[in-house]
């Protein structure tokens, strides 16, 4: 298939797919809201609230699987992610999810990777190319991401966008637990959108899910959750990349903060294109 035509499927599958999240009954298109620059404290949040956002969340995965064949679900085990793979465990639905070990994670990711596997449903890891590890390693030093941006950039590439290309080649949908609030750059992020360089259509069912909604459904269900996040890590990478944030600093800020350039992404979740189609919704 042609790559122009291969892009006009994925828009019509994409304008199809919208027209079906829109017939749960709250969703609406409509512009994201602003992003917080920062973790606000907890507030409580109404049962009923909490009831009909997980309700919507099950309805529009549930159609996920039944608009494509081959639904895949990629999870950092950050807290949105853990949610994510709780309620598609809790529902038996046939989503393949896959997370990817960059190496250098850390190691209480590792622990919770091996429970949440057992106890919900098993991840399939995907790791970088050896060869190309050895070849960077041996270049740049086993920290040389720390040395220039550039160097960070083909580090995350190595051993995050490459696996990731690999782990979604075979893919007709991508779903990611990604949220406004998390960052500036995600602020403006819808909830359907093709993510070109990956040729697939994304789906981010969380995208207008707040902080405290998150947490207070992993609090209310009991999910398992990194330990990290009760001790000032609300994002969590590859150890060497991450540290926890300061009060009142932006959820991100603690991902390689050596860097003077403000934008806190490896380029797994790179924007769209301002040409092509995407939807966003009120989940
Ligand atoms: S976050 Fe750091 S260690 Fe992890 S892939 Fe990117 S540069 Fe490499």
């Amino acid at each position: 298939m042609s790559s122009s035509h291969h892009i006009t499927t994925l828009k019509n599958s994409l304008i199809e797919f919208s027209k079906e999240l829109q017939t749960t009954s709250t969703q609406v298109i409509s512009s994201p809201r602003p992003a917080p620059q920062r973790l606000s404290a907890t507030t409580k949040i109404k049962d009923s609230t909490l009831r009909r956002k997980v309700t919507e969340l099950e309805t529009d995965l549930n159609k996920a699987c039944t608009h494509f064949k081959k639904v895949a679900f990629s999870t950092s085990l950050g807290l949105e992610d853990q949610v994510l793979t709780y309620i598609i465990a809790k529902n038996n639905l046939p989503i393949d999810i896959f997370t990817l070990d960059t190496g250098r994670l850390f190691k209480e990711t590792y622990e919770l990777l091996h429970e949440t596997s057992h106890k919900y449903k098993p991840i399939r890891v995907y790791y970088p190319n050896t060869e190309e590890i050895e070849t960077y390693v041996t270049t740049h030093g086993i920290n040389g991401f720390k040395e220039a941006i550039s160097l960070r950039k083909k580090c995350c590439a190595i051993r995050k966008i490459h696996p990731l290309k690999r782990a979604l080649s075979q893919a007709e949908l991508w779903i990611t637990g990604i949220r406004n609030e998390q960052s500036p750059e995600r602020s403006t992020a819808p909830s359907l959108e093709i993510a070109h360089e990956y040729r697939i259509i994304k789906f981010n069912p969380l995208i207008h899910w707040s902080y405290e909604e998150t947490r207070t459904v992993v609090k209310t269900y009991k999910i398992l959750y990194n330990p990290l996040h009760d001790n000032g890590f609300p994002s969590i990478g590859c150890a060497p990349c991450t540290r926890a944030v300061k009060p009142n600093e932006p959820a991100r800020a603690g991902r390689w903060w050596w860097e003077l350039s403000t934008t806190r992404e490896c380029g797994l979740h790179t924007s769209s294109s301002p040409t092509q189609p995407s939807i966003s919704s009120t989940t």
